[in-house]
């Protein structure tokens, strides 16, 4: 059955490839973007890209509105927008902890109360996957504001998943490890090396490998599953 979806920051990188793996199971993919044009395989995809920056209320709710004009009210949210500002403590602004803050933690509680709202009226269920970060359970030097916000995720998504689960509705959290994705290839490459290094399978993931995931949580086959964390990170963080 075709369900609606909307994935935050689907113009490239994991959320792209969440988009290609929903379109192609036959679901009505909305997307978001912020900068930059789109994808004309997405459009080929039939996918709709909704013009959004999550840390605006006003456009996260408009963004909502064309969605459900467009394709009925959100049964799937892939909360998986996010960003990194790097710098260890002593050189991390206030501005470089709260960005990153507002953009990976307050948008997603945001987003997710937008939805978990229609999703209640629709009486239907639902599914919420949100997008941490192995860092989130491992640390990671230079990534305290980073790995606080994916932290909060988990915590964030497993009381959510308590609030809603009668409801029909799961929320569930994937932790990617390192991913080839714009965010990856602004790490110096002697750090790759040394974080590939660490990870038992001994390379990075692919943003298919993650999207599958999100797939996974979102499908029928997880009907059992919330509040879980799944690592998709070759193992990396593993033990954490
Ligand atoms: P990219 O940098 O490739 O993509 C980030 C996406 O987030 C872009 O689509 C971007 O939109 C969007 N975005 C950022 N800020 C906003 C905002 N304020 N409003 C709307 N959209 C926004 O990153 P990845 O694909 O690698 O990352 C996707 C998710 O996976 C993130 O949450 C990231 O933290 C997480 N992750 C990534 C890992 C990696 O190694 N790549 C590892 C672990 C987790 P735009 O292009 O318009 O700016």
């Amino acid at each position: 059955m075709s369900r609606s979806v909307l994935i935050t920051g689907g113009n490239r990188g994991i959320g792209h490839a969440a988009v290609r793996s929903f379109a192609h199971r036959g679901d009505s993919v909305a997307f978001t973007y912020r900068t930059g044009g789109i994808d004309p395989d997405l459009a080929f995809l039939g996918a709709m890209p909704v013009h959004c920056d999550i840390t605006d209320p006003e456009q996260v709710e408009s963004a909502f509105k064309e969605v459900e004009a467009d394709q009925g009210p959100v049964e799937v949210l892939v909360a998986n927008a996010g960003i990194t500002r790097d710098k260890l403590l002593p050189f991390m602004s206030e501005e470089d902890f709260s960005t990153v803050l507002d953009t990976n933690l307050t948008a997603a509680y945001r987003l997710a109360k937008r939805a978990v709202r229609s999703m209640l009226r629709a009486k239907q269920g639902g599914r919420i996957i949100l997008v941490s970060s192995a860092v989130a359970l491992k640390g990671e030097a230079g990534q305290t504001n980073y790995a606080a916000s994916k932290a909060g995720l988990i915590g964030f998504g497993r009381s959510l998943a308590r609030e809603i689960g009668s409801r029909g509705i799961t929320v569930n959290i994937v932790a990617p490890g390192l991913t080839d994705t714009a965010m990856a290839a602004a790490l110096h490459e002697e750090r790759v090396k040394e974080i590939v290094g660490d990870v038992p399978l001994g390379r990075i993931g692919n943003p298919e490998e993650i999207a599958s995931a999100i797939a996974f949580l979102a499908s029928e086959e997880a009907s059992y599953i919330t509040g879980a964390v799944l690592p998709v990170d070759g193992g990396i963080a593993m033990g954490h």
